[in-house]
C-alpha cells in the first residue's frame, strides 16, 4: 500500500498554462448590428451546472447553445454577469468556459465599452479550430447518437475497470506499471506536451483495466480510448480541464493501489464525465 503515495505526492497538481487572450476585432462582416447583435435572454438550456463539473458543464452548457442555435451566429452571448447567475457558477469559471469557447473558434470576444462576446460559430459541426491551428479535422468522428453511444460505453467500463482493479490484490510489479503509467502522464502535463500527455493518458486507462483481471474489459477499454484519442485531438486543449484530469488521475491510483473500490469508480466516473461534457458540448 506504501508505494502508492510518493507517486501521488511528485505528481502534485500545478497552475494550470497561461492562455493567450485573442481578444481580436470583430471579423469583417460579424460585427454585431441592431439585428444581428440581439442580446439574447436565458433560456432553459443554461440551468446551473453542477458545482464539481463547473468548468466542463459551463463549456458544455454554452457550447451547446451555440451549436443549437440558442446563441446564433452574429448575436452577442450574454453579460458575464447575467450568464454566471444563471449557470450558477463563479465569474472565474465562466471566464475560463468562453475562453473555452474562444480556444475552440465558437466565439470572439473584445473587452471595454461596447464589447462582449460575439458568437462566430458558422455552423458546421466540425468547424473547431484545433490549439495547432489547424482547422481540418477528421471526417469520421462519431458524432450525435453514436458519440453519446461511445461516452456511455466509456462511463460503465473505465470506472468497473477501477473499481475491480482496487478490488484485486495487485504484485509489486503491477503496483510498478500503474505508478509508472502515472509518472509518465504528470511528466508529459509538466512539459506542457500535447500529444505525449494524450497518449499517456490512454496508456493510464488502459494500464487501470488490464489491471482488472478481465481481459474482455481491457479489450472494451483500449477501442474506447481508440476513438476518444481521435476525438479529443479535434477540440482544443483547455488548461482547466487538463488540471481537474491531473487531480482524477492522481486520485484515481490513489484508490486503486488502497483498495479503494467504490473511491476508485466514483472518481473515475467523475473524470469521464468531464471529458464527456467537452465533447458532446464542443462536438455534438
Ligand atoms: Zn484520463
Amino acid at each position: 500500500m506504501s508505494d502508492s503515495m510518493p507517486a501521488a505526492r511528485r505528481a502534485a497538481p500545478t497552475a494550470p498554462r497561461e492562455e493567450s487572450e485573442q481578444l481580436d476585432d470583430w471579423p469583417a462582416g460579424d460585427a454585431p448590428d441592431e439585428t444581428s447583435g440581439l442580446v439574447l435572454a436565458p433560456t432553459p438550456l443554461l440551468r446551473p451546472v453542477r458545482h464539481a463539473d463547473a468548468f466542463e458543464g459551463t463549456v458544455e452548457k454554452l457550447a451547446t447553445a451555440i451549436r443549437l442555435g440558442t446563441f446564433p451566429r452574429g448575436s452577442m452571448l450574454p453579460p458575464e454577469r447575467e450568464l454566471a447567475m444563471s449557470l450558477g457558477v463563479a465569474r472565474m469559471t465562466l471566464r475560463e468556459a468562453i475562453a473555452a469557447l474562444r480556444q475552440a473558434g465558437m466565439v470572439q470576444t473584445r473587452r471595454g465599452r461596447g464589447g462582449g462576446s460575439l458568437v462566430v460559430y458558422d455552423g458546421h459541426p466540425r468547424s473547431i479550430t484545433r490549439a495547432d491551428g489547424d482547422a481540418s479535422i477528421e471526417p469520421d468522428l462519431p458524432t450525435g447518437p453514436e458519440l453519446v453511444g461511445l461516452l456511455d460505453f466509456r462511463r460503465v467500463v473505465e470506472p468497473g475497470s477501477a473499481y475491480l482493479a482496487a478490488r484485486r490484490a495487485l504484485t509489486g510489479a503491477q503496483r510498478a506499471e500503474l505508478v509508472a503509467a502515472l509518472d509518465t502522464l504528470t511528466e508529459a502535463a509538466d512539459r506542457a506536451d500535447d500529444g505525449a500527455h494524450r497518449v499517456a493518458d490512454s496508456r493510464l486507462h488502459v494500464t487501470i483495466a488490464r489491471l482488472s483481471g478481465s481481459a474482455p474489459l481491457a479489450e472494451g477499454v483500449s477501442r474506447c480510448q481508440g476513438v476518444l484519442h481521435r476525438l479529443l485531438g479535434a477540440i482544443p486543449v483547455l488548461p482547466p480541464n487538463i488540471a481537474h484530469s491531473r487531480a482524477e488521475h492522481i486520485e484515481i491510483v490513489d484508490a486503486v493501489l488502497g483498495g479503494d473500490a467504490d473511491g476508485a469508480r466514483e472518481v473515475a466516473e467523475r473524470h469521464c464525465d468531464h471529458t464527456s461534457a467537452l465533447l458532446r458540448g464542443l462536438l455534438g
